[in-house]
């Protein structure tokens, strides 16, 4: 893409009002933009980072064996009646129409899930199954200063899963915990992202969330010096030892819940009379598993783990682009590469602004692609362009002969 047909810009100076990194460096490099608090706009960079995180997350789920679905954001008000969350829940939007008929705004999608496998279930044969989807969230959030951590509108992946009996359901469960990691790992959080014991709510002990540990983090988490599995405070005040390995030496960090996954049992299947016939012919309540991913949250936590003073550090896998192509005034001998790169299937940014080096060079920094490939003068007479690493600074050159500019690139 050119630069200059993007129709967003840059903002050079810090934010008055945001207090967060991530919403700082995201609206500044025209990643996003701010609407009101925790409600924000989605731009052409920001999109294609949360289209790539939600492939990614997209390719493993399926793996898992979940189908995917789109269910409503406008949700029967009788549904949330049934399963007494009508009342009890306090981060519930309302809307009612004209006639007076109120619907919720969906925080999660239990309240629609259910009644919709009712309507498939008709033997023991039909489990196990999984169903999910990237569908948008409104949550009356009331402590929205974390930027994209916290929306009050934001999208989720939530995948519920359908078993005859716990077992069945615990085997899921960790087959889930496995996925979760891969999902974190192909987005840049690997060495940040422990598997951590918190609340489960009445129906069980624990839940398990995944947290990366940055200092923008809202959660407190212990984290076990030996195994690297995490207790979060909330279901803690003091760790007396790992709920793995035993080990007694934990390190208190500051965290951001990326995911979380839950056994839900029977909860949300009882109200609504969800049973199934076992092969014995007895009625068994089906249980199930939920399991959530903010694709917002994930995008800002990458943000907040890989930046530095200059701008965003974007890890290859969910980078808008893999390179930003810099023409300081050389634009025929830059279009010429960039035609060459795009045919070749490489994602290039190119800067073809009519902008001096220093904005150039400050905007790239920003916007944080892994590479920067810089055309001057000085190295197209020595027939060559140079390309910069965005995370370590290294620079190398690639030689515009026998197309080895592209070599580089498709061997990454
Ligand atoms: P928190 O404790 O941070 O409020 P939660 O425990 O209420 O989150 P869950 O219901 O477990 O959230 O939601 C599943 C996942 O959805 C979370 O792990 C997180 O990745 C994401 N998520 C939850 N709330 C938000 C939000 N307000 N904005 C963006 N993503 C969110
Ligand atoms: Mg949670």
């Amino acid at each position: 893409m050119k630069q200059s047909q993007l129709f967003t810009k840059t903002q050079k100076d810090a934010l008055k009002d945001e207090v967060s990194v991530n919403a700082q460096l995201l609206i500044r490099a025209g990643f996003v933009d701010k609407e009101m608090a925790g409600v924000y706009t989605v731009l052409p960079l920001g999109l294609r980072v949360m289209n790539k995180i939600e492939n990614i997350i997209r390719e493993e789920i399926n793996a898992l064996g979940g189908q995917e679905i789109f269910m409503p954001s406008m949700q029967p008000k009788e549904n949330w009646l049934k399963t007494g969350r009508w009342d009890s829940m306090d981060d519930l939007y309302k809307v009612k129409d004209a006639s007076g008929r109120e619907a919720a705004l969906g925080p999660t999608h239990e309240e629609i899930v259910v009644p919709l496998a009712q309507k498939f279930i008709n033997s023991y044969k039909d489990l196990p199954f999984s169903v999910y989807q990237f569908q948008n969230k409104f949550r009356m959030e009331l402590r929205a200063k974390s930027g994209i951590l916290r929306g009050r509108e934001f999208i989720m992946k939530d995948l519920y899963s359908f078993h005859l009996d716990e077992a069945d359901l615990d085997a899921y469960y960790e087959k889930s915990k496995a996925t979760y990691f891969k999902i974190f790992e192909r987005a840049g959080l690997k060495e940040v992202t422990h598997l951590t014991f918190a609340s489960g709510g009445s129906f069980s002990k624990y839940s398990h969330e995944f947290q990366a540990i940055t200092p923008a983090g809202e959660d407190i988490i212990y984290v076990c010096e030996k195994c690297g599995l995490a207790v979060n405070k909330e279901i803690k005040a003091e760790v007396v030892e790992c709920p793995e390995c035993k080990n007694t030496q934990f390190r208190e960090e500051k965290a951001i819940e990326v995911g979380n996954i839950f056994k839900l049992m029977t909860k949300y299947t009882q109200p609504f009379g969800l049973t199934v016939k076992n092969e014995k012919g007895e009625t068994k309540e089906i249980v199930m598993g939920c399991y959530g991913i903010g694709l917002g949250r994930l995008m800002g936590t990458v943000v907040e783990v890989h930046h530095d003073e200059k701008g965003i550090v974007w890890p290859e896998t969910v980078a808008p682009f893999q390179v930003h192509l810099l023409s300081l005034s050389q634009n025929e001998k830059a279009a010429e590469i960039y035609e060459t790169m795009t045919a070749a299937g490489i994602e290039v940014l190119f800067d073809d602004r009519d902008a001096n080096p220093g904005v150039k060079f400050a905007d790239a920094d920003l916007i944080g692609l892994p590479y920067q490939l810089v055309v001057s003068e000085k190295n197209m007479r020595d027939n060559r362009v140079e390309i910069k690493n965005r995370k370590n600074g290294t620079v190398e050159y690639a030689s515009l002969d026998n197309l080895e500019i592209l070599g580089y690139f498709q061997n990454k």
